[in-house]
């Protein structure tokens, strides 16, 4: 055959360059020999998956503790909890997801047989991020799995601690020949990339995103990115602020802001700002007490360089409730920033952390206009009492997902695809909706051999009679 670049750098690789080669070949072989096919070895995974997170629950709450002090709570609820609910909701529809979907045919078809099948893609990567730092590596491979998969996880080298529990612990519990962790930062990850994949799940910033699909477009490799930005969150005039203050404190606090899903930030009336802003200061005592630094309920910045960059936002506008901050202890208080300009730092890079801005509007429509002038979000959020508001900002935006009334609870059903749109993201998982990522909908047509004499039809010579018909 001849050696185009391709192949010769295949070559290179083989002979020892890249340090994944020899990985990624024997999880292929895996797969070629269809180990992960049979419904039988899925089940076992994902049972095995399962029992990883019940029998190291204690290990989990413990690595979260050292790498951001991420309340036990918090835990059990977006790491443990979620990825057991889609373990569990797998197994439950594992055999119904597997079925061949028989389809409409036309009249030359009515005697033949045709169907979507599932198939698995083969040798998956998934790479996650550091905030929920197991269960954004564990949803996807629960998706994986179920679909047949053979995979190699890269957890974030940021979040150490559960790096070193998922890279020592979770190969104890899986097939090893099909599934592998690897572990490291930027630089090997990109070795990692350098290798053919037939799919990519990538989680994180919409900058590293970029270079992820670059490097699966040198393969042709399909990918979906789970990437982030600024949520928007509307809030109506006449809505009971302290149900408002409740909910958005929740969804901006929960792991100190650290939520890809979190409102960003506030566009609402000076007058309902005035009604919101007491609110807002009393949902932050009643949940973390009057110095919200001794409660143990309230996460921490996951690393320095994070911690200097949140700082640096507190700089723009004024602080009206929190902006208090600890270095050693990487701490930030829950903080509200007023009078903040649509061009300063806080309204141009995604927060991730527990600040809120609001922003002052005349009208829902302003509202509506500044949120389409930017990236399109993960989500946006909108809180009015009458529906019809809710309505109008559903149908005048567009974003990942949408939430009403409330914050971050729509990524809880597995009925819901998660995903991003634009800058936020490409592709959708949970549920159903992972099987169907990590599975490539191969269409079949299986033809009778009988009736020869109505195909011959089709065939050439195409005579005047033929064209006729
Ligand atoms: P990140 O993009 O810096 O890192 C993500 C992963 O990519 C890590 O495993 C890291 O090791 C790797 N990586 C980093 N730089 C790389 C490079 N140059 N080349 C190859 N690989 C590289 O993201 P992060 O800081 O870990 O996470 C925060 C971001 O993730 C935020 O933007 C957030 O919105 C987003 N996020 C999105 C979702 C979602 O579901 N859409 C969920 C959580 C976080």
């Amino acid at each position: 055959a001849p050696k185009g670049g391709d192949t010769a750098k295949m070559d290179s690789k083989a002979a020892g360059m890249n340090p994944f080669v020899d990985l990624v070949s024997s999880l292929r072989t895996a797969w070629v020999e269809g180990k992960t096919r049979t419904i039988e070895h899925r089940i076992s995974q994902l049972e095995a998956l399962g029992r990883f997170l019940d029998e190291k629950k204690q290990h989990i709450l413990d690595a979260m503790a050292s790498d951001m002090r991420k309340p036990p709570f918090e835990v059990e609820l977006s790491e443990i909890f979620l990825v057991q609910n889609e373990v569990n909701h797998a197994l439950n529809n594992l055999a119904s997801w597997m079925k061949d979907k028989f389809v409409d045919k036309n009249l030359v078809t009515q005697m033949d047989t045709a169907f979507i099948r599932r198939d698995p893609y083969g040798v998956v990567l998934i790479i996650g991020p550091w905030n929920y730092p197991l269960q954004l590596i564990l949803v996807p491979l629960v998706g994986a799995i179920a679909a047949g998969n053979c995979v190699i996880i890269k957890p974030s080298e940021i979040s150490s601690s559960t790096e070193k529990l998922i890279a020592e612990s979770l190969p104890t519990y899986l097939d090893k020949d099909c599934f592998a962790v690897v572990t490291g930062g930027p630089e090997v990850t990109s070795q990692l990339l350098e290798n053919k994949f037939d799919y990519i799940f990538f989680t994180g910033s919409p900058h590293v995103g970029k270079v992820v699909m670059a490097a699966a477009a040198q393969h042709l490799t399909p990918l979906t990115l789970e990437l982030g930005g600024k949520n928007p969150c509307y809030v109506a005039d006449k809505c009971d602020p302290q149900t408002v203050a409740n909910r958005l404190v929740w969804g901006r606090c929960f792991n100190a802001g650290q939520t890809c899903l979190a409102p960003d930030y506030v566009l609402c009336s000076l007058e309902t700002q005035e009604k919101l802003l007491p609110a807002l200061r009393h949902a932050i005592t009643e949940f973390f007490g009057p110095n919200p630094q001794e409660s143990p309920d309230f996460a921490r910045i996951i690393s320095d360089r994070h911690f200097q960059r949140i700082q640096a936002l507190l700089g723009s506008g004024r602080v009206a409730i929190g902006g208090q901050t600890d270095e050693k202890e990487r701490y930030v208080a829950p903080t509200v920033l007023l009078d903040v300009q649509p061009s300063e730092p806080a309204m141009q890079e995604e927060i991730f952390g527990p600040v809120l801005p609001i922003i002052t509007v005349a009208n829902m429509d302003e509202a509506i206009a500044f949120i389409n002038s930017r990236e399109r979000p993960l989500a946006v959020y909108v809180f009015a009492s009458n529906n019809k508001l809710v309505h109008q900002v559903l149908e005048r935006t567009s974003s990942g997902s949408f939430g009403g009334n409330d914050a971050l609870m729509q990524m809880m059903l597995v009925s819901l695809p998660f995903g991003g749109i634009g800058t936020s993201g490409l592709g959708s998982y949970h549920g159903k909706f992972s099987f169907d990522t990590f599975s490539h909908h191969r269409a079949c047509l299986l033809r009778n051999m009988g009736l020869e004499a109505m195909n011959a039809l089709r065939y050439p010579p195409y005579t005047d009679r033929k064209m006729g018909m």
